[in-house]
């Protein structure tokens, strides 16, 4: 048989694990879903090794291991952190959580050796790293094409640099975060009000209508490809509450107006332990009406959607069934280890085909990227080469061009087609 008999090939069942391993290795990455910043934002971009050390993952992990009291910590610089941090869980016990194996993979995939154990060596290493060179050298490794940052203009660090913005790198997308805006109006009203907004604490039409021009004017100036808000497990919709309002009369007209979709992300329950800070946020479960009368009522309007607890995506799956303006994507925060995302990603594929995100990274340190995409794609390449394998099966035929299109739906395709459709 020529070795080629056309730019497509029929695939067969002995090579299948090998060439969907080759085409997920070979196809760039949208990452929807980050709170990275692009280089341009100065500080807020977070890389290197004391980052990765003392990821908020790590530091919840870390404080299950010791007695110190949590001011002791807060108090320590960021490479004090990053020392009792890799002390604590890398050498006194064996690395094996997916947030510490990450690291791992981080210095391994960027040529430094694991075996070493040399945190120093590791700081040398990055410190000689201009950061132009090392985020093309992370997108390359990562296999990226983009990232969605998160982009909230409540953060004083950040409305410094739109106030004034400099050239952002192309690969790095906006998103319009607002969280604050949504979930804490009556302890915010007043920034509003110093920004020139003519709003009341109570959500008069004069209110909400000076609300629709923030969320207007935020949209032109950082254009943003959704707007985003986390939202706690007792979301409710309709709901007469502030948020309620604010989502029904402020949020969706603007979204729906300027076709960019609203990104929920439901279950988490914040500062459960508040001394742990960033790290002290938890799941619960949560209920899918709420999803639901939003898509069934606002059918012009589109709408992403994750959920944090593992109890919800199964249900998740059905809602997003009914409803062509929904769409899922990622496993978030607790659910991104590999064998909940084989679960879930199974039961997408399912339930759903091939007309969802499988992942994003939510990754805060830039070199995170790197160990959350490669650990994904074990994970996809296993999940995908069963399903695959079960169509053959039939005698159905596939052609290594239609696995490639499938793979570069669910690796950015069905998002960027989802950000241009109009119901
Ligand atoms: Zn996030």
């Amino acid at each position: 048989m020529p070795e080629k008999m056309s730019d497509d090939m029929p695939v067969l069942m002995e090579n299948l694990t090998d060439t969907i391993r080759k085409i997920f290795n070979e196809t760039l990455i949208t990452d929807i879903h980050t709170h990275l910043y692009a280089p341009s934002f100065g500080n807020l971009l977070l890389w290197g090794i004391d980052e990765l050390l003392t990821y908020h993952y790590l530091v919840a992990e870390f404080f299950r291991t010791t007695e110190m009291p949590y001011s002791n910590f807060w108090n320590m610089s960021k490479k004090e952190q990053a020392n009792a941090i890799w002390q604590a869980l890398f050498i006194e016990r064996s690395p094996i959580s997916e947030a510490c194996r990450g690291v791992l993979t981080v210095l391994k995939q960027l040529g430094l050796d694991t075996a070493e154990r040399d945190l120093n060596a590791y700081r040398d290493w990055f410190a000689q790293q201009s950061i132009a060179d090392h985020v093309n050298r992370v997108f390359e490794v990562a296999n990226l094409k983009a990232v969605v940052m998160t982009n909230d203009p409540f953060d004083p660090n950040e409305r410094d640099f739109w106030l004034s913005p400099a050239e952002i790198d192309t690969r790095f997308f906006t998103s319009l975060r607002l969280d604050t805006l949504i979930l804490r109006w009556v302890e915010i009203y007043t920034m509003l009000q110093a920004w020139g907004y003519t709003v009341d604490k109570d959500l008069t039409e004069e209110t909400l209508s000076e609300i629709r021009r923030f969320v207007s004017d935020w949209i032109q100036k950082i254009k943003p490809v959704y707007v985003a808000v986390s939202l706690p497990p007792q979301f409710d919709f309709p709901e007469h509450s502030p948020r309620g309002i604010i989502i029904e009369q402020a949020i969706l007209p603007v979204t729906k107006f300027f076709n960019i979709p609203l990104a929920l992300m439901i279950g988490v329950n914040r500062n459960v332990n508040p001394e742990l800070k960033l790290a002290g946020d938890s799941v619960g479960t949560a209920s899918l009406r709420p999803i639901e009368n939003l898509c069934e009522k606002y059918p012009q309007n589109k709408f992403m959607f994750t959920m944090l607890s593992r109890e919800n995506i199964h249900s998740a799956c059905v809602t997003a069934r009914k409803f062509r303006n929904l769409l899922p994507f990622g496993c978030w925060w607790f659910l991104n280890n590999p064998s909940l995302i084989e679960e879930i990603t199974s039961m997408r594929a399912e339930l759903l085909g091939t007309t969802f995100i499988p992942q994003h990274s939510d990754a805060r340190v830039l070199e995170q990227v790197i160990y959350k995409w490669e650990h994904t794609r074990e994970v996809l390449i296993k999940v995908y080469t069963e399903q695959y394998s079960k169509i053959l099966a039939t005698g159905w035929k596939l052609t290594e061009n239609e696995i490639k299109r499938d793979v570069a739906n669910y690796l950015g395709g069905n998002f960027w087609k989802f950000l241009e459709s109009k119901f």
